[in-house]
């Protein structure tokens, strides 16, 4: 069998790069990409974070810091469009794309050398190149045998590097081990404190750890994190057309209806599925399309953008019927509704660490740990409360949910 070989890139500060891709005074200063309504650093540029500039500060932290920082209020469209960009010259090089997020993706890159006349490295190369020559941004990119280490090498040794691991066992554990744990998925900053407060510092302690300790610490993660400490990782590159990248769901009624009331409630509920999904990959989105289904099978779809990223339901709901409304127009019943959430983006949760949105954020996760716990009746919003009488839901689990809102 032919050796994979995964390539997995990544923008290099996407957003901040793209202002000054599209202005040139803007080039090799400090700048930040933020403040829109609420005063955090979205994206500083390489020359702001020399100053000690980060995401997410303060912006009047970080005008403390450098009085003459420009700050550039955040343009998703641009940076959707650069996105576009780069994941069609990724096409160039193969189908099968996996879309992580605006600005990240893994490539399978297995047997470029015949379709290309190129290996799977100056593949890459070209690649970095042709980023930075069309689009006057850089991104960082790995390639290695597995989903792991490519994703890992990637983010390694930022701004502007191709790191390769060597196709090797050996090498990949050298290159593995010494790391420290936060390099491993699913290890956040607590899980990684966790960890060193029980001597886990490396990786390569990791691997050496039996499962029920490690389970004692990171709970049913634990199989699937020794697996990787010890560089197991079959994990498959999925096919996500290149912007096809969302979440979604749909429902077709029991039966045919006009009521919308009932209508408006499935399509928040529809939309609070894709949320739970959402906020598990720690990412947020930015579009919502409702697509309609009417009785004689007619369908219309429309989509609506907010100002900025989101992953709370919430924000989307006023989204949803404004489309229902624009898309509804005939007066025949609807047999289904489906509900989808693209232009997806990672890191923007951390820019609402004040203010109502943080506040409405930990109920969304407080309420996702309760469903995951009791199941997905436990906990229900007005529009669950609302379908749920219809379906003569019992009386006891209604008021149960209620004390528990
Ligand atoms: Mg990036």
């Amino acid at each position: 069998m032919m050796k994979r070989a995964i390539l997995h890139f990544d923008a290099d500060a996407f957003f901040a790069s793209v202002e000054q891709a599209a202005d040139r005074h803007l080039r090799g200063k400090p700048i930040v990409v933020g403040g829109l309504h609420r005063g955090i650093v979205a994206s500083a540029s390489y020359q702001a974070r020399q100053l000690g500039i980060y995401t997410p500060m303060p912006i009047g932290r970080a005008r403390r810091l450098y009085p003459k920082l420009i700050v550039v209020p955040p343009r998703f469209e641009l940076y959707e469009q650069f996105s576009g960009n780069i994941f069609g010259m990724a096409e160039e090089m193969t189908p099968l794309i996996e879309k992580q997020s605006i600005d990240e993706g893994y490539l399978d890159l297995t047997g470029t050398k015949a379709c290309l006349g190129r290996d799977p490295y100056a593949a890459a190369e070209k690649f970095g190149h042709d980023v930075h020559d069309w689009l006057k941004i850089t991104i960082s990119q790995g390639l290695a045998r597995n989903k792991l280490l490519s994703q890992i090498a990637s983010k390694l040794h930022k701004p502007d590097k191709l790191t390769a691991v060597p196709f090797h066992r050996d090498q990949e554990l050298a290159f593995l081990h010494p790391l420290p744990v936060k390099w491993l998925p699913t290890i956040g900053p607590t899980t990684a404190q966790l960890m060193a407060s029980a001597g886990l510092t490396a990786i390569r302690q990791v691997s050496q750890m039996p499962l029920n300790f490690l389970a004692e610490l990171v709970g049913k993660n634990a199989k699937q994190l020794r697996d990787f400490s010890r560089n197991i990782d079959d994990r498959l590159v999925t096919t996500t057309q290149s912007d096809a990248l969302s979440y979604g769901h749909q429902e077709t009624f029991d039966k045919d209806t006009t009521d919308r009331a009932f209508i408006e409630a499935k399509l928040r509920c529809l939309a609070d599925r894709s949320f739970v999904r959402l906020r598990k990959d720690a990412k947020q989105i930015r579009t919502i399309t409702v697509k309609i289904r009417y009785t004689d099978m007619d369908e219309h779809q429309g989509q609506l953008s907010l100002r900025e990223p989101t992953d709370v339901e919430e924000h989307v709901y006023p989204l949803l019927s404004r489309l229902l409304q624009r898309l509804w127009d005939r007066r025949v019943r609807l047999r289904m509704v489906h509900v989808k959430l693209s232009n997806v983006y990672s890191g923007f949760s951390q820019l609402d660490l004040f203010g109502v949105k943080q506040r409405q954020q930990t109920l969304s996760t407080l309420r996702d740990t309760i469903r995951q716990r009791f199941g997905e009746r436990a906990l229900m919003g007005p529009h669950d409360l609302l379908l749920s009488r219809s379906q003569k839901l019992s009386r006891s689990l209604t008021v149960a949910a209620l004390m528990l809102l």
